[in-house]
């Protein structure tokens, strides 16, 4: 299998082009291969009403295979952990993402900080899952954690980290990506989630900067 130059761990559909849609585009517009693994299918989020609840997994993973499509991504790779429940399946996911690794030796890696971005239970999850599996792999792969530069100030959520510790927990940006060329790429890619419009606009509302830099946190192993 041809090596990956840029591998993505997410939690949900949308979180790859929200956070770091820019990159992937950048990456495959410059001829590079990259794949994205999401841990689950996202079917605990909102319909918005435009699905049924046993539907909106499905309506996810399309959205996400249009978003993807989108940013030139080889392999939009997607598991079927809980979504919601990822912290009860951490030793599954470790397991996933580790033969994702193997298959992909990706030169880089892209995961979610320890505050995952928003205090999201999954999200931090997530990057507990990527980091357990990067410590197994003994593979050589640059480790960057997505990161923002302004304050996180969003209202706090019932199971999610308090915004202040949100916002204690973050992380310095060691490396800013202007998308410049690829924002189009990266709307577009953030547009085909209809269903997830509140997320878009949570992400627009809290990170405006990061539509334009995308901020990252390389992690020295
Ligand atoms: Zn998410």
């Amino acid at each position: 299998m041809t090596p990956a130059d840029l591998l993505v761990v997410v939690a949900h559909p949308d979180d790859e082009s929200l956070h770091c849609g820019g990159l992937l585009h950048r990456t495959t517009r410059r001829g590079g291969v990259a794949v994205t693994v999401t841990l689950t299918r996202g079917g605990a989020g909102r319909t918005l009403g435009m699905c049924t609840e046993d539907e909106l997994a499905a309506v996810r993973e399309e959205e996400l295979r249009r978003a993807t499509e989108v940013l030139g991504v080889a392999s939009a790779e997607v598991y079927d952990l809980p979504d919601g429940g990822l912290v009860d399946h951490e030793p599954e996911g470790t397991a996933l993402v580790l033969d994702a690794l193997r298959r992909w030796t990706p030169r880089r890696v892209v995961a979610f900080p320890p505050n995952g971005m928003n205090g999201h239970p999954d999200h931090r999850a997530a990057h507990r899952i990527a980091l357990a599996a990067l410590h197994r792999y003994r593979g050589t792969t640059d480790v960057l954690l997505v990161t923002s530069t302004a304050p996180y100030t969003e209202c706090g959520r019932p199971g999610f980290l308090a915004p202040s510790q949100v916002e204690g927990m973050r992380l310095p940006a060691t490396e800013q990506m202007v998308v410049g060329e690829s924002l189009e790429a990266k709307l577009r890619a953030m547009g085909h989630y209809e269903t997830q419009a509140r997320s878009v606009a949570k992400i627009l509302r809290c990170y405006p900067e990061t539509l334009f830099t995308e901020a990252f946190h390389r992690v020295t192993r």
